[in-house]
């Protein structure tokens, strides 16, 4: 084989999804360059594969980046796979392609499968533009920064959650984005314990409620609902509410919330409106 680098979609939970010209890939390549290479090994014997190894772990992914380009530049081929899906989706992978693009190395994808992208497939959302956010900030204050910042984000959203802060997380969501949102949970594809929640995010905490957290979730929520007028109605929704005694901070964030709008730009405009001045 040639310098080339594979970049190989593994299975994200069912070793059924592995494609034959991945199982071909594996074997043909001089090298594979594993997330995990005692992971990817169970994976790989069980598929008949033998092959030499180079560890490609994101906590070191530069240096380890520059070894596997060693390779290449030696006119070695290179597989490169992640622990489960497509690597540099929320995996290691970016820094080494972008070095094989640099370097003029031919850079070739050998789909398969990703979460997300089966996710958001049987979602029952949305599906013609969507954007892939992955991960949330794990610190609860810069996750709620973040998840206002989407507020009014149009398109779907599709997000990558681990399972000790997913009921958080859809509280948030609950939160920036309303209880009424559009939203599917689904955990664990593929696998045995394979589920799919719909609704909308009030509906999904409630039925988490009675359910065991544990496993690999990816959410995805329904792109913001621009109707016209909608900043209109939403500033006099806001006056009405500041008339019944309600402070303007907390009027802004339920009315954002609602509509979908950004907290900050409701605030300024009500305030621009408003007829006590200094509340
Ligand atoms: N590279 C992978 C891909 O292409 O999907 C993503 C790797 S990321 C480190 C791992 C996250 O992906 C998990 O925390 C979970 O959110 C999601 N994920 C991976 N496998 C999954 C599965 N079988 N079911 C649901 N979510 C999954």
């Amino acid at each position: 084989m040639t310098a080339v680098l594979y970049v190989v979609s593994t299975p994200i939970g069912n070793l059924e999804d592995i494609t034959l010209r991945a199982i071909r890939t594996l074997k043909e390549a001089d090298l594979i360059a594993a997330e995990d290479t005692r992971h990817s090994l169970k994976l790989l014997s069980h598929f008949g594969i033998s092959k030499p190894m180079i560890s490609y772990w994101s906590g070191r992914e530069k240096a380890r980046a520059e070894e596997v380009m060693s390779a290449l530049r030696e006119g070695r081929s290179v597989a490169l796979i992640s622990d489960a899906g497509t690597p540099g989706i929320n995996d290691p992978g970016a820094v080494l392609i972008t070095e094989a693009i640099k370097a003029g190395i031919e850079v070739v994808a050998i789909p398969g499968p990703s979460a997300f992208l089966a996710a958001l497939s049987i979602s029952g959302l949305d599906t013609g533009e969507f954007t892939y956010i992955g991960f949330l900030p794990a610190k609860p204050g810069q996750r709620k920064k973040a998840l206002e910042r989407l507020a009014r984000e149009p398109r779907t959203m599709v997000f990558y959650e681990a399972p000790h802060r997913i009921i958080d997380t859809l509280i948030d969501m609950e939160e920036a984005f309303g209880k009424t949102r559009q939203a599917s949970l689904a955990r664990e594809i593929t696998k045995l314990h394979e589920e799919v929640l719909r609704g909308d995010i009030a509906h999904i905490l409630d039925q988490l409620e009675n359910k065991t957290i544990a496993g690999e979730y990816v959410v995805t929520i329904a792109g913001a609902v621009h109707q016209p007028g909608g900043m209109e109605e939403a500033l006099l929704e806001i006056d009405e509410l500041i008339k019944t005694g309600m402070g303007r901070k907390e009027a802004v964030k339920k009315v954002a919330a609602d509509y979908g709008l950004g907290k900050k730009e409701l605030y300024d405009k009500s305030l621009h409106g408003a007829s006590e001045p200094g509340d």
